[in-house]
């Protein structure tokens, strides 16, 4: 099926924030590339999760496709249409369509308005629901998300209720209007691991019932493996790999991707408890992108090669890819095609 939402070939930078020591010493920050031609499509009903470190590009990605940032470069479709430049009602009618699930819940929440009055403002605002209707439509909105008994919690404020709760409501407020896409940047990480997979179960069941589709950012390639249909690792604001989620689990093409595997002992889907990937060599950078291949410096399979040539993306598979010189050896020996590609 098309698309509904596409990223085409999105660059994002940002000028030099070189301070004013900085810059009466003559030092000058070269600029942040957060985005370097990505481009990724989902399609109606589908989760696609985005995966990478803090500096990946991964949220960037996530806030062009809300249209909260403009790309330097790049366009994103809806429906096939570009919407990248859209002002005004046009541009309000298109955040009707495509809304944002926050990592803090609190960012979602008026901490002054009942919940009640929370997840009516969104229905005022795109006037959907007449004012006679606002309580009713609220209520179902707080039986979808489980929160019973939903007068109660209509008439509470955000203070009196706990992290799940809260990421409950403003899963709510987000879907109360009906969008077709959904992009939620950590929905849960933020939450106890015990309560984790109430509200991932809960999205899922949604998408089972709506039929919305999802963008997942997140860190943990676990979380992503159970939400999604398919997978997009990013690393230094470029996707390094694509593909089904199994199938990308199961046989990476890309080094980067074995090694977030390796670094997530455990897939259990239900019980994540790590929160940060931990990787040989430096943390991620976005200013002085590498030459050639932009994972070279942590790259166990380094050759002279990955060091001068930027990689190309080899097709693995059916809707399956990875930026590497030696993707199919990767693919078929792992870590170990070190020797195979040396
Ligand atoms: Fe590693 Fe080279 Fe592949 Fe880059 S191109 S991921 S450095 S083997």
């Amino acid at each position: 099926s098309q698309p509904i939402l596409q990223l085409d070939s999105l660059r994002m930078v940002y000028a030099d924030d070189t301070g004013l020591v900085s810059r009466l010493l003559g030092r000058a920050d070269p600029p942040v590339i957060a985005a370097d031609d990505v481009t990724l499509a989902l399609r109606p009903g589908e989760t696609l999760a985005v995966v990478g470190e803090s500096g990946s590009g991964k949220t960037t990605a996530g806030r062009i496709a809300t249209l909260q940032e403009r790309p330097t470069a790049g366009r994103v479709l809806y429906e096939g249409r570009d919407v990248t430049g859209l002002t005004g009602a046009a541009l309000k009618a298109y955040r009707a369509k495509v809304q944002m699930i926050f990592q803090n819940p609190y960012d979602a929440l008026n901490p002054r308005l009942t919940v009640g009055q929370s997840l009516a403002e969104p229905l005022t605002l795109h006037g959907l629901v007449p004012r006679a209707g606002l309580r009713a439509a609220v209520l179902e909105m707080l039986e979808a998300v489980e929160l019973r008994p939903a007068e109660t919690f209509a008439d509470a404020f955000p203070s009196e209720l706990s992290g799940g709760q809260l990421q409950r409501i403003a899963i709510a407020r987000a879907l109360i209007i009906k969008p077709r896409v959904v992009i939620a940047d950590e929905p849960v990480s933020m939450l106890d691991v015990s309560i984790r997979s109430g509200v991932m179960n809960l999205m899922r069941g949604i998408q089972r019932d709506t039929g919305v589709t999802y963008l997942y950012i997140t860190h943990d390639l676990a979380v992503a493996r159970y939400m999604a249909d398919r997978i997009a690792v990013m690393y230094l604001g470029a996707v390094l790999e694509e593909g089904p989620a199994e199938t990308l689990i199961s046989a990476a093409g890309h080094p980067y991707t074995r090694l977030l595997i390796r670094a997530a002992p455990e897939h259990r889907a239900t019980a994540v408890k790590r929160d940060r990937i931990r990787l040989p060599g430096d943390a991620a950078s976005q200013t002085g992108q590498p030459t050639g291949c932009r994972f070279h410096p942590r790259c166990p399979l380094a050759q002279p090669v990955c060091r001068e040539t930027a990689p190309p993306r080899v097709a693995l598979g059916e809707k399956h890819a990875a930026s590497c010189h030696f993707a199919t050896e990767v693919r078929q020996n792992g870590l170990a095609a070190a020797t195979a590609a040396a």
